[in-house]
């Protein structure tokens, strides 16, 4: 049959995600420990959040929400029913994130039974219901404790990390196909360390990179490990992108959104697909390339180890300007508008953008697209559960995909973020993404006509 529009193939992998300190809850139960994201939220539940610029927020100064995420969307409890619920979607994939301190409490210690369980139990049930989990060993919530002790900052942080990964490759590794070592880095050291604008709101550019550097290294260790266990699957990373256009047309301005590309994706992702950090900021940019950690060059010749495939987070784009003045000596604005209601304006022709550049940059290198979402503010009632506006966004998002793997781009899976209505970090339960409504006081779930759409895609491999 000749196809005309957009059919998914029938080996593409196609589902939801959702991370563990944002769905799980029982934040304190069954022996877990803190992570950062639990003890920043608390330290700045309601207060300003430091070093932001208000200008930048379409929703007016950023303020830490004053909502805890400590019940996420229930998971915990209640991961049998929406596993079963994802068994009806008709999706086969489900990509999760483990919580570290669930398994090993002190971050370097003991390792917690009930953590092994809860994960054994998921896996199981995921499996029983013909969907492929696909699991990040770290989205975001390190240890508190280890923190204290340093964080990615510390010479130790790269083998703390190695021995976390083992005990999940022991214990899931014969189960578990699809791993990712960690969940964007680029917001938890640049962010996070560079901008101060994310827990654990550090602004210091040689500290970030420092931070960066470390994670990189963690992330060799643990694919070189991985390997080294012959448990055969595949191991990448997930790392986030943000679409870039040149503000004006004119090669200053080209040059910015080279310098910005490199810098939120190519800093992370040139190191593990390549061995080296992009050489135009290297070049360029003289606050990166004065602060880079020592002999980095040397940690990545002694390190490196190419992985599987990559995984991509997109959700926006925006335009770079030439800008002396910064450290990519760029700026970069919103140039499209949200819908009202909405965290982020929609642009679907920027997933085509972007595919296209890391298969240029990384040729042959399978391409995941891990989380592309929807976030709206009005869910306060089970009534809110008609979003066309979500339909519409995964509609075009998937459009784009099909476009790329007609093109002949390896695009080999797509995760709508997220499964549920959860915890989203400084913005607690505001802007939700979930594809489910929960109720926040009893846990009641119960399917957005975007669950609706997305099922029929996900049963006929027809995009619409
Ligand atoms: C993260 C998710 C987050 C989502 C929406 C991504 O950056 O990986 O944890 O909930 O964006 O903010």
């Amino acid at each position: 049959m000749k196809i005309y529009g957009h059919r998914l193939p029938d080996d593409f992998l196609i589902g939801t995600a959702n991370s563990a300190f944002q769905s799980e809850g029982a934040a304190d139960r069954d022996g877990k420990s803190e992570s950062v994201m639990e003890h920043f939220a608390k330290e700045y539940a309601g207060k300003p959040q430091p070093h932001q610029d208000p200008k930048r927020y379409l929703y007016g100064p950023p303020t830490f929400s004053d909502e805890l995420g400590d019940d996420g969307c229930f998971f915990y409890d209640h991961y049998e029913e929406y596993i079963e619920d994802m068994k009806k979607t008709g999706q086969n994939t489900y990509r999760m994130s483990i919580a570290w301190p669930r398994i090993i409490p002190d971050g370097v210690g003991e390792v917690n039974p009930k953590g092994i369980e809860f994960y054994n139990k998921v896996i199981n049930k995921l499996l029983e219901c013909g969907i492929e989990p696909f699991v990040d060993i770290l989205h975001w919530d390190l240890p508190q404790c280890l923190f204290e002790r340093g964080g990615y900052e510390a010479e130790e942080f790269p083998e703390w990390y190695e021995n976390y990964a083992k005990v999940c490759f022991e214990n899931f590794g014969d189960r578990v196909k699809y791993w990712s070592t960690f969940n964007e880095s680029q917001v938890a050291a640049g962010t996070g360390y560079v901008h101060g604008g994310f827990p654990p709101f550090i602004k210091d550019n040689k500290r970030g990179l420092l931070a960066s550097h470390h994670i990189i290294l963690a992330h060799f260790r643990a694919v070189r490990l991985y390997k080294s266990m012959n448990l055969k699957g595949k191991i990448g990373c997930v790392n986030c992108i943000t679409g870039v256009t040149p503000l004006e047309r004119n090669e200053a301005d080209m040059g910015a959104v080279e310098r910005q590309i490199e810098r939120y994706f190519g800093l992370f992702t040139e190191p593990m697909l390549k061995g080296t950090y992009p050489r135009v900021l290297l070049r360029e940019c003289p606050k990166i390339a004065d602060n880079m950690p020592e002999h980095f060059q040397e940690d990545l010749d002694k390190w490196f180890m190419p992985m599987d495939f990559i995984g991509v987070n997109y959700y926006i784009t925006r335009a770079a300007g030439y800008n002396p003045d910064t450290i990519t000596k760029a700026t970069v604005i919103d140039s499209f508008y949200a819908a009202p209601g909405q965290m982020w304006a929609s642009y679907p022709a920027g997933l085509l953008d972007i595919v296209q550049y890391i298969a240029d940059e990384f040729p042959g290198v399978d391409i995941f697209i891990t989380e592309n979402g929807c976030s709206t503010d009005n869910h306060y009632s089970e009534e809110d559960i008609h979003d066309p506006e979500r339909i519409d966004y995964i509609r075009e998002h998937l459009r784009m995909v099909s476009r790329a793997i007609r093109a002949g781009y390896p695009v080999k899976g797509y995760y709508y973020w997220n499964d549920a209505d959860s915890y989203e970090e400084m913005w607690g339960y505001k802007f939700l993404f979930g594809l489910t409504w929960v109720d926040r006081k009893t846990g009641k779930r119960v399917w957005k006509d975007s669950r609706h759409y997305f099922s029929e895609v996900c049963k006929t491999r027809i995009v619409g």
